[in-house]
């Protein structure tokens, strides 16, 4: 049955569409585009935004898991699927089954896979400073390991930044170096890996060239978002909007009097009398609790404050100044009404979060609609 939804993201099909051919422009014709799509496309439904991705020419796509990428294929996505989270043995019959193109992350994996006749490509990541997965090994070794190889096939080598929007530290050259160290040596042994891949969003957006090899990474960057730098960034290479926005209908409005306490707790006293909104939204669906009687939504054209503690399903609003605003009426978490925006940014900067977990917080229960 087609219930209207209480609460659903717009998800703007032109959007994301520009946002991919923007960083397909930047980092121009020699590069490979890989939209990352794990986590549900950070939000934004993976199986609709790999179909337009694919569409839009993007020849790889990458997943956090092997399941990931094997909802993919069940949903006849046809391009390249890179796995970068790593795959357990028990998950390499569903891999290998789904054509995915597994990231190895030691060497003890990838000569147990070359040891059991797996002759597939795969990808190599070398630890270069991040300190998460990869392989944590000097260019020698890295030769030495292609070397021994008989039937596995290392299509790329791979790494990834810890904190390429720190401007003002030097870790970042000190991993490119890492890197090209690798990538020199492997050359030089006569491997030519077709693909070497280095760079997120924050490489390509602020500007790490020497970083986007033949392939790139983006993920927040599609979704029209770029982490704030810290040290002065000079201008930004990339420019993105936001592809989602964020909206919520009303279920409940009254007027309270004077110290009046609202909501779990009591954390917000009324300082006069009030006119309040309740809107069905809460936690479950990716409204930080953190946003207590701090966070704002736009109601009614203005923004207007989240009063007292957001429960698991509503979020009360203070509505005094927005009276024409009822029942039914939808107000936005996240977009604009007019001149008047909030953005997933300036919501994790109230919850002391960032937008990546303020967009993959979204939840299940916020219908996705495309436009
Ligand atoms: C998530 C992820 C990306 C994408 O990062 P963004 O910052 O969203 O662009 C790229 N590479 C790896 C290994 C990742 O885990």
């Amino acid at each position: 049955m087609n219930i209207p939804a209480r609460t659903w993201v717009e998800i703007s099909r032109g959007q994301l569409a520009a946002n991919f051919r923007n960083i397909c422009k930047v980092v121009g014709e020699g590069v490979a585009v890989s939209p990352v799509v794990k986590a549900d496309a950070y939000g934004h439904g993976a199986v609709e935004v790999s179909r337009l991705l694919v569409a839009e020419g993007a020849r790889w796509l990458a997943v956090s898991c092997v399941a990931e990428g094997v909802a993919l294929r069940e949903a006849d996505i046809g391009c390249r699927i890179l796995v970068m989270g790593g795959m357990l043995p028990f998950e390499r019959e569903a891999a290998w089954g789904a054509d995915l193109t597994p990231v190895i992350h030691s060497f003890e994996d990838l000569r147990e896979l070359d040891a059991l006749g797996v002759a597939r490509p795969v990808h190599f990541k070398v630890d270069t400073g991040m300190t998460r997965l990869g392989a944590r090994a000097g260019a020698g070794e890295v030769v030495e390991a292609l070397r021994s190889l008989r039937a596995l096939r290392v299509e790329g080598l791979m790494s990834h930044f810890a904190s390429a929007e720190h401007l003002t530290s030097d870790q970042s050259d000190v991993q490119m170096e890492r890197f090209r160290a690798v990538c020199d040596a492997v050359r030089a042994a006569g491997f030519a890996p077709d693909l070497l891949h280095f760079s997120s969003t924050n490489g390509l957006a602020y500007g790490r060239r020497g970083a986007w090899h033949s392939l790139v990474r983006p993920g927040l960057a599609l979704y029209g978002y770029i982490s704030p730098s810290s040290g002065t960034s000079g201008p930004l290479t990339l420019s993105v909007k936001p592809v989602l926005s964020w909206r919520a209908r009303l279920v409940g409005v009254k007027d309270i009097p004077e110290g009046t306490l609202v909501g779990y707790g009591g954390r917000f006293r009324a300082p006069k009398p009030m006119r309040i909104g309740v809107i069905a939204a809460g936690y479950a669906d990716g409204v930080p609790h953190r946003l207590s009687n701090r966070g704002h939504v736009v109601a009614g054209g203005r923004l207007v404050p989240i009063l007292g503690a957001v429960s698991m399903d509503l979020t009360t609003i203070d509505l005094s100044e927005s009276r024409h605003l009822g029942v039914g009426d939808a107000v936005t978490l996240i977009g604009s009404e007019g001149e008047v925006s909030v953005d997933a940014q300036q919501i994790a900067e109230t919850a002391g979060e960032i937008s990546y977990s303020v967009l993959c917080g979204i939840g299940n229960r916020v219908r996705r609609v495309y436009t």
